[in-house]
């Protein structure tokens, strides 16, 4: 398949999931997940016209984004991998969107980045909805302190974030999420990657991360 073809496939399974669900497939953005994908791979579909990616290593979109930027400025940079709090002024220079916040001293770090770079990324709090030991995330119970801490710091949280347990039916997770984002009155949901895009949507995904789906396996 093109990467034409491939896009395309997948806005047809996000408008599918969408009519499902009586919702509008305009408000699900699909960020294009192109971690270890070399820049000739994301060419292409900037070339047709598309405009959200992720990435999720800082260090990686600085190698890749200031040259792809170059001819595409309205590209947006999504970061969805864990982040240390040492790389948080690096984070907020490059990235549009930051769907990793998870702990107290990431709050701060992200604080007294955008205070000194003046630039307010949208962030996303990462919740560790499966309870798994070696994932990233808030824990659910640690959710609201983690939260208000964001919100006396001024930043600007406009959603939750997750990625449930692998290899196990993820619709639950989702829900949960959508339940806990409904619960602190944040609008946005990132979640759905390749393998679950309509249940995640289904379930009120605004942000589906999609790689493999639209780059081919990662190596
Ligand atoms: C790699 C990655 C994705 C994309 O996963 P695919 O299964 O390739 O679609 C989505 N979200 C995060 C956080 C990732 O690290």
């Amino acid at each position: 398949m093109t990467p034409d073809d491939r896009l395309a496939a997948i806005h047809a399974r996000i408008a599918s999931a969408a009519r499902t669900a009586r919702r509008d497939p305009a408000d699900v953005t699909l960020i294009a997940v192109s971690k270890t994908q070399p820049v000739e791979a994301i060419r292409p579909l900037l070339a047709l016209g598309h405009r959200d990616f992720g990435e999720n290593r800082v260090q990686e979109a600085q190698d890749k984004w200031p040259v792809l930027r170059e001819k595409f400025p309205d590209a947006r940079l999504h970061l969805v991998g864990q982040l240390q709090s040492n790389k948080a002024a690096d984070a907020v220079a490059i990235a549009d969107a930051i769907h990793s916040v998870d702990r107290s001293s990431l709050v701060t770090a992200l604080a007294r980045a955008m205070d000194a770079a003046d630039r307010r990324p949208a962030l996303f709090v990462q919740v560790n909805i499966g309870e798994e030991p070696q994932k990233g995330g808030c824990a659910i119970a640690d959710l609201p302190a983690l939260l208000a801490e964001a919100r006396a710091a001024d930043l600007p949280v406009g959603g939750l974030m997750c990625v449930p347990p692998a290899a196990v039916e993820p619709a639950p997770y989702f829900a949960l999420l959508a339940r806990i984002a409904r619960d602190a009155g944040l609008p946005a949901l990132s979640m759905g990657m390749s393998d679950d895009v309509e249940q995640a949507v289904t379930l009120g995904a605004t942000h589906v991360r999609v790689g493999s789906a639209l780059f081919g396996a990662r190596a």
